[in-house]
């Protein structure tokens, strides 16, 4: 750890897996199952396609309302506003595995996985001006900067009410902890040596790793994603899927999304090098 332990965040992760084990132990209905996974899957596809495709990579344009909608399903997951995620991002693709990366598994798989987050050093207050410029100013992402739990106390509270308070750990805590480790795969799996494969001679050690695309939705086709970081479609074989991709095609199905770069040749490189490795 480079500065100090955030122990206000370890304690808010030893309850939220608490509460998703607890889940495990409650009577569960059939309902509550179909529930879990409608969570899972929107958590997802709005981390995915809302934060991570759309805002860091400007892998596609949408109305205002839709951007919205999305980072406001993505806030569920109380994983901060767009301004502090998209500038990780960014640096992290500005630094990957090298220093100045904020989650390289360099510095240890596990540190990868969770570690930088609960790591007060692995980020620096500056991060937004200096990444995230074309966001700082949005009065909604500036108001989620300070409320950033919001959106989840207020899910959390309309899951009890409308289900009783004994399904909130299987409804809630149990898909949303799936969630945080399945997308925290990508940062540490899907950069580790020992996993997958690299069709790409990127400058950094991102892999594909087919089992974390199932989880992820496509995001573990991340050396793909390295070598080209603004195509939206980060499947670029036969045999990949990208179910993450197939949404934003339907966005744009129904007029709701547009000038998608879909293809390595749409998709802008910042590695000069990425080439396909023979
Ligand atoms: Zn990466
Ligand atoms: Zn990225």
């Amino acid at each position: 750890m480079k500065g100090r332990i955030r122990f206000i965040a370890i304690a808010y992760f030893v309850l939220v897996h608490a509460a998703a084990v607890l889940g495990l132990f409650l009577p569960i209905r059939a309902s509550f199952i179909a529930l879990a996974a409608a969570l899972y899957a929107a958590l997802q596809l709005s981390t995915v396609v809302g934060l991570h495709r759309l805002l860091s990579h400007r892998a596609f344009r949408c109305p205002k309302w839709v951007e919205y909608a999305l980072v406001s399903v993505a806030m569920i997951s109380g994983q901060g506003s767009p301004i502090e995620w998209v500038a990780t991002h960014r640096r992290h693709h500005a630094h990957t595995d090298r220093e100045g990366d904020v989650h390289s598994p360099r510095r240890g798989f596990w540190y990868a996985h969770v570690g930088w987050i609960l790591d007060d050093g692995s980020t620096d207050p500056r991060d937004p001006e200096k990444y995230c410029r074309d966001l700082v100013g949005d009065p909604y992402y500036r108001w989620l900067l300070r409320w950033r739990f919001a959106p989840q106390v207020a899910a959390v509270l309309l899951a009890g009410l409308a289900l009783g308070w004994a399904a909130v750990p299987f409804v809630f805590f149990l898909p949303f902890v799936c969630w945080m480790h399945a997308t925290y795969l990508v940062n540490s799996v899907c950069h580790a040596a020992r996993f997958g494969s690299r069709a790409f001679d990127t400058r950094d050690g991102s892999r594909n790793v087919g089992w974390v695309a199932v989880l992820t939705f496509g995001e573990g086709w991340h050396n793909n994603h390295h070598a080209f970081p603004r195509a939206a479609r980060q499947a670029m074989a036969p045999g990949q899927h990208d179910l993450a991709f197939l949404f934003i095609r339907a966005l744009a199905a129904v007029g709701l999304a547009s000038d998608i770069q879909s293809s390595p040749a749409g998709g802008e490189s910042t590695h000069p090098a990425a080439r396909p490795r023979r």
